[in-house]
């Protein structure tokens, strides 16, 4: 066994995760309100606006999470978020002005919980094994904060598919 190898820990892990959605959360911030303005239904630009006062918390969270585990509050870039607001802005240009655009901004958004969902997730059971009780419990709070958020895309994807049904 390579001694290099031993020296990383679930530690380091962590904290290199947590750099992930550190900056995924910063980016969102400057994503979500271009997301609001392209939004055509009053339900879904309500819906992202507030995610994004919610987002500036969880930002805030972070930062505490930085300082309970005693580290610097460093962003590391995430590929993974960079690929998805490039798909939002594709969707934002190439369905402008068409019915479908909605649907696009939705399942755009909707990806980003995902993956925000994922992360969280991970790093709540992460710094549950590591004994970590104050951090779980902010990492747990934004947790909610965004599977509610998917469960109120999902709420109006569906009442905008309703709404296109009884109009036809
Ligand atoms: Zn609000
Ligand atoms: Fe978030
Ligand atoms: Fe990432
Ligand atoms: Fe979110």
């Amino acid at each position: 066994m390579a001694a290099k190898k031993a020296k990383k820990t679930l530690d380091d892990l962590f904290y290199e995760t947590l750099k992930d959605i550190y900056y995924a959360e910063k980016a969102l911030v400057k994503a979500l309100p271009k997301v609001a303005k392209a939004a055509q239904a009053d339900d879904l630009r309500e819906a992202v606006e507030h995610h994004l006062e919610e987002t500036e918390g969880q930002v805030g969270r972070l930062e505490e999470v930085f300082k309970l585990i005693d580290k610097p509050a460093r962003a590391k870039t995430c590929e993974a978020i960079k690929g998805l607001t490039e798909e939002a802005k594709d969707v934002m240009k190439d369905f402008k002005g068409s019915d479908a655009l909605d649907a696009g901004l939705l399942s755009a958004a909707q990806a980003v919980e995902h993956y925000e969902i994922s992360r969280y997730g991970t790093l709540k059971a992460w710094a549950e094994q590591i004994g970590l009780d104050q951090v779980v419990e902010l990492l747990d709070a934004t947790l909610q904060e965004e599977k509610n958020a998917d469960r109120t895309l999902t709420q109006i994807a569906e009442a905008n598919v309703n709404r296109r049904a009884e109009a036809a």
